[in-house]
């Protein structure tokens, strides 16, 4: 439709009343008319900007596809495009609403004549529409694979992502290890001090859960006030200390309640693949128990299933 050297989608945050580049294209002929990098992520307050402009009149600008006709900035004082000669932001308008702009810059004159901009008009209004389906199918989506109080993975997708993991370990020949994370007599904390105090301190484990392991590593709201971590190429002996690390950052979580700082510990049991198991039942089945034998014999203790029978032999020499 047009040739431009420089194009960047800048979305709007009404909430935080700024703006964020979003994605800056620039084609060959652009190279030098403006530092990509510069524009990649920029945020800007509503200023007195084209783009800020933009949003508010929901009407592109400059009227004549030309800088010169503007004194302003596109965005903020320090983006300059001293050597373009045709310019147009456009607002991105959905259901009447500007959720950002879509600015074109050429170094050519011209570019930008009156059909094109009607025409352009209506394409960044198409454009909108598509990116707001694009986040409502995000955000469904990110309601539907995650647990509401905490933020970590829900249990439905903790199952298919074990799943995949299981699959891909299989054919690559590698480790995948499950912990699982159940917090010890957190029904007094409901009891004594109720199920909002109970919620905070799932939230609170749920952080430390998010910290603790490798970005790659998923942690998971299995239920209630249990919870599983997804450990990948990991073997149970790096298991095991990861799931010790959680354990005592755990033990220092400090809530504060109407009856005192609150402090909670948990109990983890580990099993791996595929020392310990192949598929998922059987791996989810013997974490439980080894969770179970940390719960008997003490509580705020890891035990991993190789332990588990470990000690079971022992007692039965
Ligand atoms: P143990 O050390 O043996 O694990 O004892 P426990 O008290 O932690 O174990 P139990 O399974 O008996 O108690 C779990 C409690 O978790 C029961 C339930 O009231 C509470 N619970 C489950 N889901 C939630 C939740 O979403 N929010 C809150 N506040 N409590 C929850
Ligand atoms: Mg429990
Ligand atoms: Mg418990």
């Amino acid at each position: 439709i047009v040739g431009f050297d420089v194009a960047a989608i800048a979305l709007y945050d009404t909430d935080r009343a700024k703006h964020r580049i979003s994605a800056v294209r620039v084609t060959e002929g652009g190279e030098g008319l403006v530092d990509p990098a510069q524009l990649r992520d920029l945020e800007f307050k509503d200023n007195a900007g084209l783009a800020s402009m933009v949003v508010k009149n929901r009407h592109y600008l400059p009227a004549g596809g030309e800088p010169r006709e503007v004194s302003a900035p596109i965005y903020t004082r320090k983006v300059k495009v001293d050597d373009a000669r045709s310019l147009l932001v456009l607002p991105l308008l959905s259901a009447d609403e500007a959720i950002g702009t879509l600015t074109l810059v050429a170094r050519a004159e011209k570019r930008f004549s009156s059909d094109v901009r009607e025409m352009l008009a209506v394409i960044a209004n198409q454009v909108a529409i598509a990116l707001q389906n694009g986040f409502l199918y995000k955000k469904m989506e990110t309601m539907a694979t995650t647990d509401g109080l905490t933020g970590l993975t829900n249990h439905r997708t903790f199952q298919t992502r074990f799943e995949d993991l299981l699959q891909r370990a299989q054919r690559h020949g590698h480790k995948v290890a499950l912990l699982l994370c159940d917090v010890d007599f957190f029904k007094k904390v409901n009891d004594g001090l109720g199920h909002p105090v109970g919620d905070e301190v799932l939230r609170r484990v749920a952080k430390v859960l998010q910290e603790v392991p490798r970005k790659i590593d998923i942690p998971c709201r299995y239920g209630g006030e249990e919870f599983a971590v997804l450990l990948d190429n990991v073997d149970v002996v790096q298991a095991k200390a990861v799931a010790e690390r959680i354990r005592i950052e755990i033990s220092k979580v400090v809530v504060e309640t109407d009856k005192g700082p609150l402090s909670v510990t948990e109990s983890v049991g580990v099993a791996a693949f595929p020392d310990d198991g192949h598929d998922r039942a059987t791996l989810i089945e013997r974490a439980d128990l080894a969770l179970y034998h940390a719960k008997h014999t003490g509580r705020n203790r890891v035990v991993t299933w190789a332990e588990l029978q470990a000690a079971k032999s022992k007692k039965a020499s």
